[in-house]
């Protein structure tokens, strides 16, 4: 077990008010210190830009505890150890010949936070990473495990947790019989072009993600393309809405290739291979979550342009498929997801954000759990029916508040 002074998150914008991180590298290790403890709060790869994963206590870093993954042929099921990285190992389970349904953008994030937070990538018939965990093992407040699988009562809620019901060990995730991709460039689409067909853009493939500044456009549309079984290649459209098809990077070690050259799927799923660093910290992130068919909120953050652009790298867009979970900000309607990569700027982006959630919330925007937002429990009660029921759970997998954060105390009144 190692213990780190760091306190920081990836971004460097969240220090951790925690006593201490200490690194399990056994489910053994971290049950001894479950048990032995009286405030502890799960950390995956810190990825997150906010205090979400922050707590009085021990933070429990579990990217020390090995993968270990099993694949389950017959249940179509990979297993592995909470803190993995996906991009470590999306290759291995490949290699049993099976695929993950989506990844996010990033591969450097932990399984277990990214599910903890309804992490997704980008498909409008693809639920959030969150909706392919089958099973949840974790340790109680005593440190004694248990399992919680789909089906369970209460599974629904139990899944996307913040950290708020234990200390996950292992995660049980769906697998698919491995496939291929092919991703390819577009762009510009003008503004009104792509408003008026928001849409039908993100359904051009099977995971679609376009990027604008609020200018007069899009300036690029990604677009990946599941390549069919017993397939070499698949065609696509040379253009889209207009748009021209572009020669595209072929990968460069920044970004996965983009050339319509076809690859394992956890080659072109993220947007970055697992050996870059993208801008290392150099960013915050703030995200929204709207109703597909409330594509017309872009309008309306587009009105606020002129305070957006000079602290924005980019913006990007993604759709998501509904899905059943309490606090899944995906939950009971497909999702436009409009995630905004912001320069090191915290002050700015946090002075700005109540009037950019303002601009949302005629459209029921939900801010993704892992990155900045103003709204509080107030705010977020109207937007999520389940929270009393979520609240409940809360207190009977923990009684007397060992995983409790202040994040889960101001945000949801956990
Ligand atoms: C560059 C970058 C790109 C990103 N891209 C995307 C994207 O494409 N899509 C998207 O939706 N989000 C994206 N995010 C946000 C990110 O996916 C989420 O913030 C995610 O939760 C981070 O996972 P993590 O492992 O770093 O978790 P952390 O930030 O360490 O923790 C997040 C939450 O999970 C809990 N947790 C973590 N591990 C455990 C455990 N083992 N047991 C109990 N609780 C645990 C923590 O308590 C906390 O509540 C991106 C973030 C960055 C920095």
């Amino acid at each position: 077990m190692r213990s780190t002074s760091s306190e920081l998150n990836w971004s460097g914008t969240v220090t951790y008010g925690a006593e201490r991180v200490l690194r399990p590298r056994s489910v053994d290790e971290a049950a001894e210190i479950v048990a032995a403890n009286r405030r502890v709060h799960g950390l995956g790869t810190r990825h997150s830009f906010n205090d979400v994963a922050d707590a009085p206590g021990v933070l429990l870093d579990l990217t020390g505890i090995p993968t270990d993954l099993v694949v389950d042929p017959n249940a179509r099921t990979a297993t592995v150890g909470a803190g993995t990285r996906y991009g470590t190992v999306a290759p291995d389970i490949d290699r049993t010949g099976f695929a993950l349904h989506n990844m996010g953008s990033l591969p450097h994030i932990s399984v277990g936070g990214a599910t903890a937070t309804g992490t997704h990538g980008s498909g409008t018939a693809l639920g959030s990473l969150t909706t392919a965990v089958r099973a949840l093992e974790l340790l109680g407040p005593d440190g004694t495990p248990r399992t919680v699988s789909r089906g369970d009562p209460g599974f629904d809620g139990a899944v996307l947790h913040l950290g708020l019901t234990g200390i996950v060990t292992r995660v049980t995730l769906d697998v698919e019989p491995s496939w291929r991709m092919r991703q390819d460039t577009y762009g510009p689409l003008p503004w009104r072009t792509f408003l008026d067909h928001v849409a039908e853009v993100h359904a051009a493939g099977t995971s679609v993600c376009t990027y604008t500044v609020f200018g007069d456009e899009v300036r690029e549309v990604l677009v990946k393309t599941r390549v069919p079984a017993g397939a070499d290649d698949v065609t696509v459209p040379d253009e889209l809405f207009g748009a021209p098809r572009l020669p595209g990077s072929p990968g460069d070690g920044h970004h996965t290739a983009r050339d319509g050259s076809v690859g394992p799927w956890w080659d072109r799923l993220p947007h970055f291979p697992i050996e870059s660093v993208p801008s290392h910290g150099s960013e915050v992130q703030s995200e929204h979550f709207v109703p597909l068919r409330h594509a017309a909120a872009l309008d309306a953050l587009r009105g606020l342009a002129d305070r957006i652009q000079p602290h924005l790298h980019v913006c990007e867009l993604r759709t998501t498929a509904a899905d059943d979970l309490w606090l899944s900000p995906t939950q009971g309607e497909d999702v436009l997801c409009i995630a905004f990569t912001w320069q090191k700027h915290p002050d700015e982006v946090a002075a700005l954000l109540p009037d950019l959630e303002a601009r949302l919330a005629p459209f029921d925007g939900r801010p993704h759990w892992g990155k900045m937002s103003s709204l509080d429990r107030d705010a977020v009660a109207a937007l999520y029916p389940r929270l009393p029921e979520f609240r409940d759970l809360v207190a009977r997998a923990d009684p007397d508040r060992t995983f409790a954060s202040a994040f889960g105390e101001r945000v949801l009144g956990t």
